[in-house]
């Protein structure tokens, strides 16, 4: 689309974001005038009950859209006029169009992690998934892994409720018998004789350091994907290495949700091959 376009990311403590950067690079490539802007809940005082308040102001002032992060994902979704059928499965949006009058929400979350599941685990079995964190990003994996195929899902969260409510949700869209939770205490049985394993806790970030799986658990023949992706190669993927397992870390997961939010905002094509490179770049 010709003209300029304004967009804004809404989260909380959203400084280290490498969304701008990669946003406004790509738009810079394909001779775009695009600012992306932090719009930081902690910064300005106000909290995750005000998201309403935000989405009008920026609305008003001529955003094009908005992305959307911790922890005002699922808030969001109550001062939105249509959601896409992901987005509504899900319960969760990351990414606001403000378009004819109206603000649609988008999750490409899991459009972004299966593309990058289809890219770095091509071939991979999927018949015995395991799913560890049910949250945010839990539930974006939940629905690419569904949608690309995986036979049966296990999902694990300590919060029971959590990952019942997913399993609920995703079970009435895909079919009951592909999406089953475990107990919080079942990592070991689950993943005997599974083919892979995603983690979606947020175990591995520097403020949240160690594994939420046990190395012991970790054999050749299961592949193991990560969602954290700050640092890229967290305690998880490195004992995973070690134990010979087939791995893909959040990186890719991160590019392609930007790459996806991106053709949403400006109807232009961003060449997700160079995103990747200015992502390792960063
Ligand atoms: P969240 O708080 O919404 O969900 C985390 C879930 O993990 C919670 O339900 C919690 O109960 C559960 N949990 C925590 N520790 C656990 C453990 N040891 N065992 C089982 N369950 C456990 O968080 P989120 O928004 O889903 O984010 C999770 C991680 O994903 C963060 O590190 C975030 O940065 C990352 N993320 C990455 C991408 C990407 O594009 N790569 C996108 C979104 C989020």
């Amino acid at each position: 689309a010709p003209g300029a376009h304004l967009i804004g990311l809404v989260g909380a403590g959203i400084g280290p974001s490498l969304s701008p950067a990669l946003h406004e690079r790509e738009a810079h490539e394909l001779g775009l005038r695009y600012q992306y802007r932090r719009l930081d809940l902690l910064e300005l005082g106000v909290g995750p009950d005000r998201v309403g308040d935000l989405l009008a102001a920026a609305r008003l002032t001529g955003y094009t859209g908005l992305n959307v992060t911790h922890p005002v994902k699922q808030a969001v979704i109550a001062h939105l006029d249509a959601l896409s059928e992901e987005a509504a499965v899900l319960g969760a949006v990351n990414t606001v169009l403000f378009k004819g009058g109206k603000a649609v929400g988008y999750n490409t979350d899991a459009s972004g992690f299966a593309r990058s599941a289809m890219g770095g685990l091509a071939g991979a079995r999927l018949d015995r998934v395991v799913l560890l964190g049910a949250g945010g990003a839990g539930a974006a994996v939940a629905h690419a892994l569904l949608g690309i195929g995986a036979g049966r899902l296990t999902v694990l969260d300590l919060d029971a409720d959590r990952s019942a409510r997913l399993v609920d949700a995703l079970g009435a869209h895909f079919g009951r018998d592909r999406i089953a939770a475990g107990p919080a205490g079942g990592l070991a049985a689950a993943l005997d004789g599974a083919d892979g394993l995603v983690h979606a806790t947020p175990t591995g970030m520097a403020a949240h350091p160690g594994t939420a799986v046990p190395p012991a658990l970790l054999h050749p023949g299961l592949w193991v994907a990560e969602v954290v992706y700050f640092p890229l190669e967290t305690a998880l993927l490195a004992a995973a290495r070690a134990a010979g397992c087939r791995v893909l870390d959040g990186g890719r997961m991160a590019v392609y949700q930007a790459v996806d939010s991106f053709r949403l905002f400006t109807g232009a094509e961003p060449d997700a091959d160079r995103m990747l490179r200015h992502f390792d770049a960063l």
